[in-house]
């Protein structure tokens, strides 16, 4: 038999939307790693209060970088950013946890183009070129869902509570 379509809001790999346990998915880029910004772009999604619920650093294979940007296949610059994404020079991939975190990620991060981030976005503070922004982080909760599920295995996302969690999500 069928199984039951997912309800509006269900639980799924990227949390419940619009709750505390909305997930994201944040990559710091090889430029960002080259350039030893790692912490001080994931102080950024702590300090706000948001919930690390994995990290691990890697080089992608093309195959992985290729269907990461899959929507971008079209794009003139999708062959070099599948070679900047796969250079050998590591990504950091990580999945961050709560209230708005995917909204909020994209305001942490800034706009695509450095010449628009907020300057006191990521990119805002550090970019100055689109084809070597730093940082992405899933635009939506479908992306969301979408990206997690490529990166990360089930088993390598933590489940606990960090202190100040009531406090900071409440
Ligand atoms: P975002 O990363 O902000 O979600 P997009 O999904 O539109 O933005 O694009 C994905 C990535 O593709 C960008 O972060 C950037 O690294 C690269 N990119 C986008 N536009 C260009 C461009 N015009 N030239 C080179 N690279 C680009």
């Amino acid at each position: 038999s069928k199984a039951p379509a997912k309800a509006e809001g269900a639980k799924t790999i990227a949390g419940e939307k619009g709750t505390v346990s909305e997930r994201s998915f944040v990559m710091i880029k090889p430029d960002g790693v080259s350039r030893q910004l790692v912490g001080k772009i994931v102080s950024r999604f702590e300090e706000r209060g948001y919930k690390l619920v994995a990290i691990k650093s890697l080089t992608p294979s093309p195959a992985l970088a290729k269907e990461h940007y899959i929507d971008l296949a079209s794009r003139p610059f999708y062959g070099g950013l599948v070679k900047y994404i796969t250079s050998g020079t590591p990504v950091v991939a990580m999945v961050w946890e709560g209230k708005d975190i995917i909204r909020q990620g994209r305001r942490i991060v800034g706009a695509t183009n450095p010449l628009e981030s907020d300057p006191g976005s990521v990119r805002g503070q550090y970019a100055v070129s689109v084809g070597r922004n730093l940082i992405h982080a899933s635009d939506s909760f479908e992306s969301a869902t979408k990206e997690i599920d490529l990166w990360f295995s089930e088993a390598e996302l933590s489940s606990y509570e960090p202190t100040a969690w009531g406090w900071v999500m409440a």
